[in-house]
């Protein structure tokens, strides 16, 4: 392998010309300067099209390219303009990374693809960015993939729910595709307006596919549901089942657990000892004495057909 093609591997660069590597000691960072291949040159940075040169730009740039082992590296080359005929004066397009991004596609596909995998910590510290660069590297590829795949193509069986973060001040609604077992829509808010914002999304053609809805007991949702999606069938999803038997069965015990010692005072006291064979029995004092030390309710948990355990929860008593 040509030392060329070596180093377009290594950095992960496709037609693209590699003038000269050097590595900066100071800085200890490598630095590929690059330029596009003659076809890949004087296009519109926006719609890809060939177009006039305008002017050299800013003069010469850098992008962040993957680390080579523990070393950093960069590609750097001019940024000239073109005046394309729709987006006017931009700066041209580069083979190696997207238009406006300071990493390689390499590179944003490295990131977004660990932001899945790993946590905050792990993406930041491994690819050396800040965690706002994460998420301007997710929306930019996230966009490319969006544009490429249509991800509510082919939906039957889905489910919507909300989530909240920042401590709970804020919610997200999520529409998940059971079938795939994948997030296919999310949006911020927990209003009708919102899920509503999905089933118009979707379109009228796209929600006469769909057989089955889950969601939990929101009634804005059945409604919204009825209306869109004449052939879909509503049903609560085993979370919430299981959350609702818990919640019935802790409020039954919360009941037995504060009447047991009342009706245990009202019952005759017992002397010391065995207590005589024809003694009246004391139902409150054996239910008060079987409550002592009862923690909660009996841990529920709900097998999908041929799955592992879909939920399971505990309430503490
Ligand atoms: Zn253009």
């Amino acid at each position: 392998m040509r030392d060329v093609s070596l180093w377009g591997a290594l950095l992960g660069v496709e037609k693209t010309v590699i003038e000269r590597i050097e590595f900066d000691e100071d800085a200890d960072v490598v630095v590929a300067h690059v330029r596009p291949t003659s076809r890949q040159r004087s296009r519109c940075g926006v719609c890809g099209r060939r177009c006039a040169g305008y002017d050299l730009g800013a003069g010469r740039r850098t992008w962040r390219a993957l680390d080579l082992g523990t070393v950093r590296s960069v590609l750097e080359a001019d940024a000239p303009r073109v005046t394309c005929r729709e987006h006017g004066v931009v700066v041209a397009a580069v083979p190696w990374a997207r238009h406006d991004a300071g990493h390689t596609y390499a590179f944003d596909e490295t990131v977004a693809w660990l932001a899945t995998q790993s946590s905050k910590s792990t993406v930041t510290q491994l690819m050396r960015i800040a965690w706002r660069t994460v998420g301007s590297i997710i929306t930019r590829v996230w966009a490319d993939v969006d544009a490429q795949h249509d991800r509510l193509a082919g939906l039957r069986r889905i489910g919507i729910d909300e989530i909240s973060y920042k401590r709970g001040f804020k919610f997200l609604m999520v529409v998940v595709d059971h079938d795939t077992r994948r997030l296919v829509w999310a949006a911020p808010g927990r209003t009708s307006a919102t899920v509503r914002e999905f089933f118009n999304l979707l379109g009228e053609e796209r929600c006469a596919q769909i057989t089955h809805v889950s969601a939990d007991g929101a009634d804005f949702i059945d409604t919204i549901v009825a209306q869109t999606c004449p052939n879909a069938v509503r049903v609560a999803d085993p979370f919430h089942v299981v959350k609702w038997a818990t919640d019935a069965l802790d409020e039954v015990r919360r009941g037995a657990w504060n009447d047991a010692p009342a009706l245990a005072r009202k019952e005759p006291r017992r002397g010391r000892g065995r207590p005589r064979s024809d003694a009246l029995p004391r139902p409150g004092s054996e239910r008060a004495r079987a409550l002592k030390g009862a923690q909660g309710c009996p841990v529920l948990v709900v097998e999908e057909p041929g799955g592992a355990p879909r939920g399971a929860i505990t309430q503490a008593g």
